[in-house]
């Protein structure tokens, strides 16, 4: 199966040398040969790099060029397909091992495994810990482990799971072991857990760089949620797109309201049965769907690298979720966009849901507040101010570099679309003044009614349109007035009752605003326009759009004969280098990229008529 002879050192020329011909790229990424040196030499390595920045290749090339049979452990079934699949196409040796596998396949992947010619096996951590599996590992001199989503045995992490937690005997069983732990959460809290839990020793620690200089992002003020995501949608026709809510049932009514304006859209959440979410999942990887609406349950195992937009419909509850979860935008590397649609409401609706699954016992007290604490950074990561980009790196620990003087030039704040924060006091006051009036005894939907004006029975009976504040704001609508309360709420210059019916209460903050001691600042509510980047522009120049849109249609036939997903064949990546380069011969077609010898034995004739003919067969 192997393509290498195996008298192949490991000198950087021979890395390169595999490297090229498996997978067909003409370079390493930062921090990706230091991260396969640590593979190759047996020393314990810690490697963080952002989501697409290319962690599955420190742990594939070091077993291929040693001759050897190392471990990886991966949290999920579907992740471990994809990437079996993915070095298959390649004419890589592996397998993986899980509870999906039919018993031949099983037996099969065994014999396999155990023939030594298998170059990664990949597992579950609880198969890893049985006792049956580590005795084969031991009978076959099994030495290096690589552990993916190492963040997954921290609970600062933002996907703790405690079967994690089990692979701490791993040092135990054999004590010689290598540990090689990635992770794409770079925080200090989380790596620190990481190393103590592994128990790695002097490990060598690899940080990369956090920024994803391919992604735009955008922060804007949630107004009129389905109109807004209708409009980002639209901007990205024919492309693939990931909405994420909190609940499940906003993303059945938006998926609903999507698909009333023409969009080729799915719901997912962990509430479908298991038949409809494969389906789903496979649909939107093969291509067959643009647009899926879901919660934070999809995601982890969705290898479509051609994902040009993620829209958060919500706040998610921790700057390493929003981090994960738009980290699956643009993991091709081509430009992408992420948009979070936020309103103050949200960290108040996270805390009640919080709370609530605490109270019921799930995790303990300490959780909680850690919890809390992550929601607190996302809550200021959504203040309004500074560069994305530079906000991001910089809670990961990280300095930025921005790529031309002081501006990223791919966030909202640095491509000028904010209008950033506006004098309110006069606002404040006036909302603040109508809470007074109404006694503190009413919620922010009421108070929002006399504030502009409403003619509604509960205030005709209640008599509040004969209150002073009555209609003071009749300039702005119901949703413009309830973003302004819930802003105030956020900078604790107004303070909600618990329980079911929250009323709005004054503090003594809110009497500093009255007596007009404090100023207030707020977010304008309104719409904005958004900017193209030059980068976005930059991307296209020189691609033929004609013959790409032909080469993704025959990627699509390809991929659908084979029963196999598009990106096992090429990324969007690879194709738009081809409508670039447009080769004639098998020798130019080596040169796109992504095309290894594999792929070239495997596709270059009918990819290479295709860019002849101009048209797909
Ligand atoms: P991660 O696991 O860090 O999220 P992956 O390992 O999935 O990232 O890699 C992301 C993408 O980058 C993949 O499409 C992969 O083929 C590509 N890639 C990885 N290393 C290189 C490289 N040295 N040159 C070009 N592309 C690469
Ligand atoms: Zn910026």
């Amino acid at each position: 199966m192997g393509l290498i002879p195996f008298d192949i050192g490991d000198s950087i020329e021979d890395v390169m040398e595999v490297v090229r011909r498996y997978w067909g790229f003409d370079g390493l990424r930062p921090l990706q040969q230091e991260a396969i040196r640590a593979g190759l030499d047996g020393r314990d390595s810690l490697v963080v790099m952002p989501t697409g920045g290319g962690k599955s290749l420190c742990y594939q090339v070091p077993p291929l060029l040693a001759g050897r049979t190392d471990i990886v452990v991966s949290p999920l079934i579907s992740l471990m397909k994809d990437q079996v699949d993915g070095l298959r196409a390649n004419g890589y040796p592996a397998a993986a091992l899980h509870s999906a596998l039919e018993p031949h396949e099983r037996a099969e992947a065994e014999r396999f495994i155990a023939s030594g010619d298998c170059r990664l096996a990949f597992v579950s951590p609880e198969r890893l810990v049985t006792s049956w599996f580590l005795e084969t590992v031991e009978h076959l001199g099994i030495k290096t482990f690589a552990v993916d989503e190492a963040h997954c045995i921290s609970h600062w992490g933002h996907d703790f799971r405690p079967e994690y937690r089990q692979l701490a005997i791993l040092k135990e069983r054999i004590p010689d072991a290598s540990i090689h732990a990635y992770t794409a959460t770079a925080t200090e809290r989380v790596r620190e857990d990481i190393c103590t839990q592994l128990a790695l020793t002097d490990p060598a620690v690899l940080v990369g760089n956090f920024d994803r200089p391919n992604l735009i992002y955008r922060l804007i003020p949630r107004l009129d949620l389905r109109a807004q995501v209708r409009e980002i949608v639209a901007r990205h026709a024919n492309q693939a797109v990931i909405v994420y809510c909190i609940s499940r049932k906003d993303t059945e009514s938006l998926a609903q309201s999507l698909r009333e304006s023409g969009c080729s859209v799915a719901h997912y959440h962990a509430g479908l049965n298991s038949g409809l979410r494969h389906r789903t999942q496979e649909d939107f990887t093969n291509e067959h769907l643009d647009v899926i609406v879901a919660t934070v349950a999809f995601g982890m195992g969705i290898d479509r690298s051609n994902v040009r937009c993620v829209i958060h419909a919500a706040m998610p509850k921790s700057v390493e979720h929003y981090q994960q979860e738009t980290g699956r935008a643009g993991r091709d590397g081509l430009d992408a966009e992420c948009v979070l649609l936020h309103s103050p409401a949200d960290s108040l609706r996270w805390r009640t849901l919080l709370e609530r699954s605490a109270a019921e016992g799930e995790g303990s007290n300490d959780a909680l507040g850690a919890s809390l604490a992550l929601l607190d950074e996302m809550r200021r990561y959504c203040a309004p101010g500074a560069c994305r980009h530079r906000s991001l790196t910089e809670h990961f620990g990280q300095r930025y570099e921005p790529p031309s003087d002081d501006s990223c030039g791919a966030c909202d704040v640095c491509l000028g679309e904010t209008e950033g924060l506006v004098e309110a006091t006069k606002e404040a006051q006036m909302i603040l003044s109508c809470v007074a009036r109404v006694g503190q005894s009413y919620g922010m939907g009421h108070v929002a009614d006399v504030l502009r004006g409403a003619d509604t029975e509960r205030i005709r009976n209640l008599g509040h349109e004969t209150l002073s504040t009555y209609g003071l704001m009749s300039d702005r609508t119901q949703k413009q007035l309830m973003n302004l309360t819930f802003q105030l709420l956020d900078q604790r210059l107004l303070e909600r009752s618990s329980g079911e019916y929250p009323v709005l209460l004054l503090n003594d903050t809110s009497m500093e605003v009255l007596r007009d001691e404090r100023t207030v600042h707020l977010v304008p509510a309104k719409t904005r326009r958004v900017r193209t980047t030059a980068r976005e522009a930059a991307s296209w120049e020189g691609v033929d759009m004609e013959l790409f849109e032909s080469l993704r249609q025959l990627r699509t036939e390809l991929a659908s004969e084979r029963g196999v997903p598009p990106y096992l064949i090429f990324s969007d990546a690879s194709l738009r280098d081809m409508a670039h380069k447009k080769p004639t011969t098998r020798d130019e077609f080596l040169d796109v990229h992504g095309v290894g010898e594999k792929k070239l034995a495997d596709l270059g004739e009918a990819f290479l008529a295709c860019i002849e003919a101009g048209e797909p067969r």
